[in-house]
């Protein structure tokens, strides 16, 4: 293998790429681009167009794509050749400025939510000149944004870039109350991304995994992760040859890859990468979601990404590491070292605390998907109801600043912002709060809600959106004060008053945290489609920062109404099928060798109560099965007729799961009772521990 820093990079037209291929002039004006957010001069796109292509040809493509990110929350891309013929049928390779710029995938079948009618068809895709092209297979692949004719955001990445400018204008307002003049604030994204990986020969014979990702019956192996010696235990040698594997081909597309272990369940692993600003993050984090896909296959496993494909183990985040950083590199969530950068430091902690005590609920929405509902509350992720974990001195450091006295323990006395200096927060790892949705971990938050298979673009979008609201209104209240540091004080005081019940350091699994949320009238929504019943509660927020209209925002929901709607609708259909062709079916072969068994012993005038009790609890677990088949068939019936995406969400959610849940106890019972050669798939002993 050739040395890391030399592969490192070598499929991305990055900056070193650029600065060595473009005129001086055309690099300088695509950094400020890119560094900047300034527009893109067209004039320079057909020399930047020219560049690429060459140096994409000599890496071996044949095609460009633009790839973008629809509603469906995975990448998309539809590949163009390069060839132009010329005269004397001959064919150049060539590229412009306009298709490097512009594309027109006519990609009709996108979820639009009513965005457009699909004989309006296109919707076109934009150049996101900050995040880097890069070659793969063959194909120059160009980072873009999707929209519709009439400016419409139809994907994840529009509304994204949208917020990175809403809070980089804000973030730069506040600032310059501290006697700074950034040109550019943009948010930073580290996402630890956890994952399973299962044999496929074991995999292939699952439908359930095969459509949806995730076993729908299946009971506990008798060993599961009750013995925590797979979280951060030795790397099984199969395993390690994937990671390493991974680490290569991501290292070639520029993925600062950097942590990998083994997690909590048996079969679960987790991956890093070194943080980078958060459209790149997102980007990279879709790319990394498919190459661990692809290379696993090549070790001839299967990479799951479902948030739960077992049930009885912990399932699968992604946790958004998260924070904002100048343009000159100060890291805004990095306590100073003296007054006055602390007291910068905590007006912007207490502007994240504040919005997300202020839209706990649209945090708690920009993570709600089918999958991730199996894990939210299920004492192994966070709970659904969103807190904000600060750690012990620096909630003393709140404490004091809102009581205005001696605190407790042996911190400082009242705190007067601008004048005293903080303590030192800890950084080590011992104080973190697993638990916490919403962790201040040193430096950066650390979100853990968001599910293992989702794109983190709405996620983010959401948070930046929600801090660039706050952050607004703190600098159009603080610009005008005559004495800045009393009136700093007061508003971080005040504001840390009105929202400290969203401050929570105790153990998040706890069921008495339930009650103590609702007490302090924080919002628990159980479930993706009551979560996404508050989308309406954002218009305001959402226009007035620029980030998503009414009818963008609305759509958006109807999307995500109808993507649970119909995850609902496959997972249902799939038991169905499983049930009446292959488990009751097997299980009926079994009954019939016991029969046999049963009534040759008679013949011979053996004993056969063993048999005949085999048969008879055997027999009356089918006989529920098939009971609750019909039962979860009827209401995958019923589910035909609804036009209103809240309304069939919600009947998913309350009558087809219940019957879905009802039909697996009764099967994975009868799995226990099963010999193993009748049971129509592999178990969980071999999913888990088949490696
Ligand atoms: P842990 O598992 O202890 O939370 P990891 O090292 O697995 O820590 O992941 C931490 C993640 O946080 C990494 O992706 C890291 O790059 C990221 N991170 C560190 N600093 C920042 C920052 N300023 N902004 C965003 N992410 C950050
Ligand atoms: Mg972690």
């Amino acid at each position: 293998m050739n040395s890391i820093p030399e592969i490192f990079a070598e499929n991305v037209f990055n900056e070193n790429i650029m600065r060595d291929k473009l005129p001086k002039e055309v690099f300088k004006k695509l950094m400020k681009t890119i560094e900047l957010g300034e527009p893109l001069d067209v004039s320079i796109a057909n020399v930047v167009a020219n560049a690429m292509k060459d140096w994409a040809v000599e890496k071996g493509a044949t095609h460009y794509t633009h790839w973008f990110q629809p509603m469906t929350g995975i990448t998309a891309e539809k590949h163009d050749s390069f060839i132009t013929p010329t005269a004397g049928g001959k064919v150049i390779m060539a590229f412009s400025g306009k298709e490097l710029i512009q594309g027109e995938p006519d990609a009709s079948s996108f979820p639009s939510g009513g965005l457009r009618a699909t004989f309006e068809a296109r919707g076109y895709t934009a150049w996101d000149p900050s995040s880097y092209a890069f070659v793969k297979d063959g194909t120059l692949y160009i980072p873009t944004a999707f929209c519709s004719y009439t400016g419409e955001a139809l994907d994840k990445k529009t509304p994204l870039l949208r917020s990175m400018d809403a809070i980089s204008r804000q973030a730069c307002r506040v600032l310059r109350l501290f006697g700074k003049d950034p040109k550019r604030v943009t948010t930073t994204v580290g996402p630890e991304q956890e994952y399973f990986l299962v044999d496929k020969k074991y995999y292939d014979q699952r439908k359930d995994l095969i459509f949806t990702g995730r076993t729908l019956f299946g009971a506990m192996a008798p060993k599961g992760q009750e013995m925590e010696d797979h979280y951060f235990g030795s790397i099984k040698p199969r395993i390690a040859a994937f990671m390493s594997d991974l680490d290569v081909e991501l290292w070639k597309y520029g993925l600062l890859a950097k942590t990998k272990h083994n997690e909590v369940a048996p079969a679960q692993h987790e991956i890093a990468p070194i943080f980078s600003t958060t459209n790149i993050s997102i980007d990279n984090n879709q790319l990394l979601m498919e190459l661990a896909k692809k290379v696993a296959l090549k070790h001839g496993m299967v990479c799951l990404l479902h948030e739960k494909p077992f049930d009885g183990v912990n399932g699968s985040g992604k946790h958004n590491n998260w924070s904002m950083s100048t343009d000159s590199g100060e890291n805004l969530l990095n306590p100073g070292r003296d007054p006055k950068e602390n007291a910068q430091f905590m007006l912007i902690l207490t502007a994240v605390i504040t919005a997300v005590d202020k839209y706990a609920k649209l945090m708690r929405l920009s993570v709600a998907t089918a999958g991730n509902d199996h894990r939210l509350g299920a004492h192994e992720a966070p709970p659904a109801i969103v807190s904000v974990f600060l750690g012990d001195e620096l909630e003393r450091v709140v404490n004091d600043i809102i009581e205005g006295g001696r605190s407790p323990l042996d911190g400082p006395a009242k705190i007067e912002l601008g004048v005293t200096t903080l303590p030192v927060f800890p950084k080590d790892n011992t104080d973190r709060n697993r638990t916490s949705p919403f962790a201040f971990t040193g430096n950066r938050f650390e979100f853990r809600m968001p599910g293992s298979s989702t794109s983190i673009g709405c996620v983010n979008m959401m948070l930046n959106t929600a801090v660039a609201d706050v952050f607004k209104q703190y600098a159009d209240e603080l610009e005008g004060a005559e004495d800045f540091r009393k009136a700093l004080n007061e508003l971080i005081k005040r504001e840390l008053t009105e929202h400290r019940r969203v401050i929570f350091n105790g153990n998040g699994y706890d069921d008495s945290w339930i009650e103590e949320a609702e007490r302090r009238g924080l919002p628990n929504l159980r479930s993706t489609p009551e979560a996404l019943a508050a989308y309406d509660e954002f218009v305001d927020l959402f226009e007035q920062t620029g980030v998503l209209s009414e009818t963008e925002l609305k759509s958006r929901k109807e999307i995500l109404l109808g993507e649970y709607a119909k995850t609902i609708k496959i997972e249902s259909r799939t038991m169905v099928d499983m049930s009446k062709k292959d488990i009751l079916p097997g299980v009926a072969g079994y009954i019939k060798e016991l029969t046999e068994i049963a009534c040759n012993k008679k013949t011979l005038g053996l004993d056969n109560a063993l048999e005949i009790k085999e048969i008879e609890k055997l027999s009356a677990l089918a006989s529920a099965s098939y009971d609750r088949t019909v039962v979860l068939e009827q209401a995958v019936a019923g589910a035909a007729d609804f036009t209103d995406a809240q309304e069939y969400a919600d009947y998913q959610h309350d009558v087809v799961i219940p019957a879905m849940t009802e039909l697996r106890a009764a099967v994975d019972e009868m799995e226990l009772n099963t010999a193993q050669k009748y049971w129509p798939f592999p178990t969980y002993d071999k999913l888990l521990f088949g490696i």
